[in-house]
């Protein structure tokens, strides 16, 4: 029988809001680490988000907040002379998690009478000075702003009870480890630290290492449940093979919902011209288009009136299409969590899915990073060698002309058929073909 929230043993007024929230079981990060958080531990998650990292430190802290005795109200410094002293710092890199944080504290502690603040920049600081002002039980912050506050006296840290490091890895991506080691050194050395990254490099490592004391460590790295079952591959290839290498492999009617990420708007945009050139149905989704056409693309592809969805990451997030059957890394990330989020997008709800990248130059070094942080290498297939090459990348508006192999020089046409194009509207549905394929019109697509 799977662990469930009760036998965590939260106190009832969280189990109730959790149970308003519909949660049944404790995903695995939860039932990792409540238990050491109860206890008091100090903690190293290695957890991304989407693992239910962040229940699982705020339900056990607001629990540990509701038994621990509260800090004496006695603050030295005047602008808060009568609030009550913060207890719990959650730091995060961006406004958006902060914002997410705080309302999982306040939807988790909803039946409990603690107060929750969110401070981040790049907004007036008034209603921020207003609820210190107040007196926060737990705060969740972006270091910048935080310290800004700190320094005009609006913040008090020195009764800190549980301190939370959030997405540490990003944290000093952002460049933000001066501000934190500042804020670390206004806070109580005596003091419960959680420590969450989702990949840990050596700095992080060290980071944790000054931050943390006898910590119990939880690791739930997303490649169990999700990337395992997701079959991987690589192609090795040009940058000028990528597009041909798409349309080839979309001439297997098996391929029939395909989720394709570039990494610029502008490529998401080239690719889906050149699919449409070549009768392929598809459509981009990314911030240049209007909300009323990406809400249509993403409604045709579920209905599966076309079959290739082109999208940049930030598009595509939050984007929850069943039975997406293959997606394609066009570009490859240069962040390991990002590919995982990508490849996320198939295999869903336990189905099969696949996932193919086309990696070309110093996309190699990403794959590297990827290859670590999963924990295996991914298999390479070979890239045909029947496959069109495109002479120079393809441009939206102009058709490409090609053909690698079998006596044709490389970036001329190829009898002067195009590889794909406005031109060949009577040719065979996929466009590449070897030449001995020319003039037979099999119409069932390309070279295989
Ligand atoms: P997080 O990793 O904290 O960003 O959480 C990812 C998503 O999972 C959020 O939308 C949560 O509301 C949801 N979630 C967290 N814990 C559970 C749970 N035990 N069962 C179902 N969903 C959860």
């Amino acid at each position: 029988m799977s662990l469930s929230f009760v036998d965590l043993g939260l106190a009832p007024n969280l189990l109730k809001a959790v149970q308003e929230t519909g949660y049944v079981n404790p995903t695995p990060i939860q039932a990792g680490a409540i238990p050491h958080v109860l206890a008091g531990k100090d903690l190293l998650g290695i957890a991304q988000t989407g693992t239910g990292k962040t229940a699982a430190f705020a339900l056990p802290i607001l629990d540990r907040l509701l038994r621990l005795p509260p800090p004496r109200v006695n603050n030295p410094r005047p602008a808060l002379a009568r609030a009550k002293p913060t207890r719990c710092l959650v730091l995060t890199p961006t406004r958006e998690l902060a914002l997410q944080v705080a309302e999982s504290f306040k939807t988790y502690g909803k039946h409990t009478s603690f107060s929750v603040a969110v401070i981040f920049g790049g907004v007036g600081q008034r209603p921020q000075e207003d609820a210190l002002r107040r007196g926060v039980d737990v705060l969740v912050a972006c270091p910048g702003r935080l310290l800004d506050l700190f320094n005009q006296g609006f913040v008090d840290l020195s009764a800190l009870q549980v301190f939370v490091l959030d997405e540490a890895d990003r944290m000093l991506d952002m460049g933000f480890i001066h501000d934190i080691k500042k804020i670390v050194a206004q806070i109580p050395r005596l003091r419960q630290t959680l420590f969450f990254s989702a990949t840990m490099p050596g700095e992080i490592r060290a980071l944790a290492g000054g931050l943390l004391h006898q910590p119990e460590t939880v690791s739930v790295t997303p490649v169990s449940s999700t990337v395992d079952r997701i079959d991987q591959a690589v192609y090795h290839l040009s940058v000028n093979a990528k597009q041909p290498l798409l349309h080839h492999l979309l001439a297997d009617p098996a391929w029939n919902k395909v989720l394709v990420f570039t990494r610029t708007k502008h490529g998401a945009d080239r690719v889906v011209k050149n699919l449409l050139r070549d009768d392929i149905q598809a459509a981009a989704i990314h911030g240049n288009k209007s909300q009323n056409a990406r809400v249509k693309a993403i409604e045709d592809f579920r209905s599966g009136k076309i079959r290739v969805l082109v999208a940049s990451d930030i598009a595509a997030r939050g984007l929850d299409i069943d039975a997406v059957t293959h997606v394609v890394n066009f570009e490859v990330p240069n962040e390991p969590e990002t590919y995982v989020h990508r490849i996320g997008r198939t295999g869903r709800a336990g189905a099969a899915g696949s996932a193919v990248s086309f990696v070309a130059g110093e996309e190699r070094a990403y794959l590297k990073d990827i290859e670590r942080m999963i924990r295996k290498n991914v298999p390479v297939l070979n890239v045909p060698t029947n496959l069109p090459v495109l002479a120079a990348p393809v441009e939206p508006d102009r058709p490409a002309f090609a053909h690698r192999g079998r006596g044709a020089p490389q970036g001329r046409p190829a009898g002067g058929r195009p590889a794909f194009g406005g031109t060949n509207r009577g040719a065979p549905r996929h466009g590449f073909h070897k030449r001995s394929d020319r003039g037979g019109g099999s119409g069932n697509g390309g070279a295989r």
